[in-house]
């Protein structure tokens, strides 16, 4: 098929690499870099995505895509027609061959046991990573919010992660977006566990969102990332009166899982807020506490990626990763436990009610706009699907098969049925707790371990070897974790470059997150922060950017 962009020039498309019910997805000859969606002719409301998509072209934000390429958002860059009239879009396109959808990550089950057919780098996840990971998402909200946008469907399938902890939020095009004329573009659809406890109620296709409802969702997924897969308002020990109520009427009461005057507490296999630095519990309690009834309270996507970035992390006795202020360690905890309470179901035969597990059923429905609320709070979500719209366009795109999340439903697993609870678990690709199993635990216990005393910097098994292509090279091989560093500005000497690399090397650890490093050019000391990033990439001191490989 033959189209027109904007300016005139012809585009030719190729194969379709994915399709769903807003329309398809094209590979673009000769332009490897961009992808085309081309709406269907009798979408409802065709020539309102259109004009949508017009004024989100109109307005791109700064970072969309990195400079070394990479995208953070699929974000409309083009417009296409087909001679008379507009027809869809272009965007750039993505590699999801090394990608995978967030839960995948976060979810301490799915991480350890991929599917066959899913990248295999997950089991070398360390916690570290997964710092990394809740401070990329933060970039990109940032990214984001940086113009007249808001996600709104801000659930775990539009959130992609590659194996050097990089995230790029897919299906831009049901963004929340208002021009620069004030026309509003909304999006109607949400998922209940991401949802802001303001925005329970309301009808979602009529009412705008606030920035601050992205930023609820966003520490939703920071604590999965954190908290081993506990989702702050689903999984703790209630302790109030009757049911635990369902999660948005928690959000809505700013009781969350151990937070401060909670009736739900931690659940005791799950790791305590507690373990947290300070001021990262800080942010959690603004999040979730304070913002329940003051969105505005909740910290920005920037707040978030400073305090993560600014994490020390240590390894305790056994190996886990944790906080270096966490003590005591929360994993030995929670292998303990564990442990005790398997020893104690094998002298017992009565009905075992202590494990709750998370367990996916069909695809998540997502909540459709209509005439009705679409979020009706507090009563029991709707149950019909709604069309998933192109959520699931990209997905297709490599990572369809690990894309089977999900419903959460909470059942308890007999004791009887769970001789042992490997088989249960291995089979299951839920919320569940990866660390419920021996089998889940000792995976993660080796791997933690083998990452964090060996000189892997990114999860296996394509490490990163090349830092951006403007990047400047500084000095020679030299021994270490690291044998090259490079500036990544105009402001970075090579001698501070070399000097960071070696602050580096000299922790010991493949990706710290912070070191301080002497500069011979300005004779002082800067503290820089570290992130995986194309290579671990530090940044700091007078606007300095290093990256060390
Ligand atoms: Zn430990």
């Amino acid at each position: 098929m033959r189209l027109i962009r904007s300016d005139g020039s012809p585009v030719q498309l190729g194969a379709v690499l994915a399709s769903a019910g807003e329309g398809a997805i094209h590979e673009v000859l000769g332009h490897p870099e961009s992808v085309a969606k081309v709406f269907h002719a009798d979408l409802k409301d065709l020539s309102g995505k259109l004009a949508k998509v017009q004024a989100m072209i109109a307005s791109p934000p700064d970072g969309a895509v990195q400079s070394d390429g990479f995208v953070v958002l699929t974000w409309p860059t083009d417009l296409l027609s087909d001679g008379s009239r507009a027809v869809g879009y272009l965007m750039p396109r993505i590699d999801t061959s090394d990608a995978v959808e967030i839960h995948t990550v976060s979810n301490p089950s799915n991480r350890a046991n991929p599917l066959p057919t899913a990248p295999a780098w997950t089991p070398n996840v360390t916690w570290s990573h997964l710092v990394n990971v809740a401070a990329n998402l933060c970039l990109a909200v940032d990214i984001v919010h940086r113009v007249n946008a808001v996600i709104g469907d801000f659930q775990e399938r539009n959130i992609l992660v590659n194996d050097t902890t990089r995230v790029t939020l897919v299906d831009c095009d049901s963004m929340q977006f208002i021009d620069s004329t004030g026309r509003q573009y909304l999006c109607g659809v949400a998922r209940p566990e991401f949802t802001a406890p303001e925005l329970a109620g309301m009808d979602l296709a009529r009412t705008a969102r606030g920035k601050p409802s992205d930023l609820f969702a966003l520490a939703v997924h920071i604590h999965l990332l954190l908290m081993a897969g506990n989702h702050p308002f689903l999984r703790g020990e209630w302790t109030g009166p009757g049911e635990q109520p369902d999660a948005l009427t928690l959000a809505a009461s700013g009781q969350w899982a151990g937070g401060p005057g909670s009736a739900l507490r931690t659940h005791p296999l799950a790791p305590p807020a507690s373990f947290l630095p300070h001021a990262v519990q800080q942010l959690c309690t603004r999040a979730f506490t304070d913002g329940a009834h003051d969105p505005t309270a909740r910290p920005t996507a920037a707040e978030w990626r400073e305090t993560l970035l600014g994490m020390q992390l240590g390894t305790c006795a056994r190996g886990h990763q944790m906080p270096v202020e966490a003590d005591p360690c929360p994993w030995c905890h929670i292998d303990d436990q564990r442990l005790a309470r398997r020893s104690a179901r094998a002298s017992y035969s009565g009905r075992s009610t202590d494990q709750v597990v998370y367990q996916v059923s069909t695809p998540m429905p997502a909540y459709s706009s209509s005439a009705q609320p679409v979020l009706s709070y507090p009563a029991v979500p709707p149950t019909a699907p709604a069309p998933t719209g192109n959520r699931n366009l990209f997905i297709v795109l490599g990572v369809a098969a690990a894309a089977v999340l999900a419903l959460v439903l909470v059942f308890l697993i007999p004791s009887n049925q769970k001789s042992d609870q490997e088989t249960m678990t291995a089979t299951s690709r839920g919320l569940d707790d990866s660390y419920t199993t021996s089998t889940a635990r000792s995976t993660v216990t080796s791997t933690t371990r083998s990452t964090v005393r060996s000189t892997v910097a990114a999860p296996p098994p394509r490490v990163p070897a090349a830092p951006p292509p403007n990047a400047k090279p500084c000095g020679g091989p030299v021994p270490g974790i690291y044998s090259h560093s490079a500036a990544g500005s105009d402001l970075t000497s090579c001698p501070f470059a070399m000097s960071v690399r070696d602050a580096v090397n000299a922790t010991g650890h493949p990706d710290p997150r912070m070191v301080n490093a002497y500069s011979p050019v300005t004779n002082k000391w800067y503290a820089v922060t570290c992130v995986v990033e194309a290579v671990l990439t530090c940044r700091g001191g007078n606007n300095a950017v290093v990256y060390v490989y």
